[in-house]
């Protein structure tokens, strides 16, 4: 009746403001890490809803189309395939988390106070900024993370466009937070983080006035996606911006931004893109000589070489011109409509897996989870 329909209502409101992050405490605090909702799961729908509404407003604004259908089906197949392992597998990020808690703690912060919510928004989204900074200056990391770049549209496409490989190295640097604050806490924050940042790829929305000070927004997202030398190793907030404008790193949008990686891979293959960093720094490795330089070009910056500067010589990365044309070779009209409905049924069968696994056996769907917290919680 109503009451079943008010709080459908209301679950699906909260649902679409946790993608902006505008949630309360008292809406999003749980005792135990059972009772934390899968949020990014229950976007999907969102995800859908909000990149259908980009192309209309790219539309009425600019007569323009939002995204192209080869870099579009190349996003969202790998944001499938990022998630996979959840099918198989509780993320690292939270076994490894909940492993510090219950071995290491020193102190528990109350589970249900607003001071520890905010302290916690505060902590994950400083573990991100440095894990975002590190994953850019760091090659091994960088394998990983470059996949998220290798786009050469902007828009919600390009939030979907996430690494396989990303989730190993990302979650040693929110442990410090596992000795004082509870899993159930940063489970929350960690979700919301990453949902913020979907909203953020998009050139419909300019500028947003004075949140541009404090909030990262989609006019300092688009300078991180940039290829252009002023874009460089810039902008590496989640939700806030001002760890960069701490931190140094901070740099405003200016001439029009070309997005994309300074040597494009040029390829619409999910795999590829994933696996053919790897291969380059493999070669690499074994190139270089020396036992020391062999280590830097694993530890040191994507552009290093023996004898150059950490992060490479500035001078070497390529100039735009504003010529630059993104990678679409043309394919005939009814292998794009081919492929749409191919990979709409693809799509289809995935969500249907991850409904059916996460209802039928919510162990199954987080099996490592389970087996490990019911022992613990
Ligand atoms: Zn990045
Ligand atoms: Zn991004």
């Amino acid at each position: 009746g109503c009451a079943v329909c008010c709080g459908a209502m209301a679950s699906s409101t909260l649902q679409l403001r946790a993608l902006l992050y505008a949630v309360l405490p008292s809406e999003s605090r749980f005792r135990s890490l059972h009772e934390v909702p899968n949020y990014v799961e229950k976007s999907i729908p969102f995800f859908i809803g909000f990149i259908a509404l980009e192309f209309a407003v790219s539309w009425v604004q600019r007569r323009k189309l939002a995204g192209r259908i080869n870099d579009g089906i190349s996003s969202l197949s790998l944001g499938i395939l990022s998630r996979l392992p959840d099918v198989l597998f509780r993320s690292i990020d939270i076994i490894s988390y909940v492993y510090v808690w219950d071995n290491y703690r020193l102190f528990e912060l109350p589970w249900h106070s607003p001071w520890t919510w905010y302290l916690t928004f505060l902590g994950v989204d400083f573990a991100y900024y440095w894990f975002h900074r590190i994953s850019h200056e760091v090659n091994l990391l960088w394998a990983a993370h470059q996949i998220h770049h290798s786009s050469e549209d902007y828009n919600l496409f390009t939030a979907l466009r996430q690494s396989l490989l990303q989730r190993y190295t990302s979650w040693i640097f929110n442990l410090p937070m596992a000795l004082f604050i509870p899993p159930s806490v940063f489970a929350v924050h960690l979700q919301f983080n990453l949902l913020y940042q979907f909203w953020i790829h998009t050139e419909v929305i300019t500028n947003l006035g004075p949140l541009e000070l404090i909030l990262n927004t989609p006019s300092h997202h688009r300078v991180h996606h940039g290829r252009n030398p002023y874009c460089i190793d810039k902008n590496y907030g989640g939700t806030l911006i001002i760890w960069d404008r701490i931190f140094g790193t901070f740099e405003a949008e200016d001439a029009k931004v070309v997005y994309g990686l300074t040597h494009p891979v040029n390829s619409f293959e999910p795999i590829l893109l994933q696996l053919r960093p790897l291969a380059h720094i493999w070669n690499m490795f074994w190139a270089t000589p020396g036992f020391c330089n062999k280590l830097s070009v694993l530890f040191k910056g994507p552009g290093w070489g023996p004898g150059k500067p950490r992060l490479g010589l500035p001078e070497e990365i390529p100039v735009i011109t504003g010529k630059e044309v993104p990678y679409n070779p043309s394919v005939p009209a009814y292998l794009n409509c081919y492929a749409v409905v191919h990979f709409t049924i693809i799509m289809d069968l995935y969500i249907d897996l991850l409904a059916t696994v996460s209802v039928s056996n919510p162990c199954l769907y987080e099996i490592a989870k389970c087996k490990y917290l019911n022992a613990s919680i």
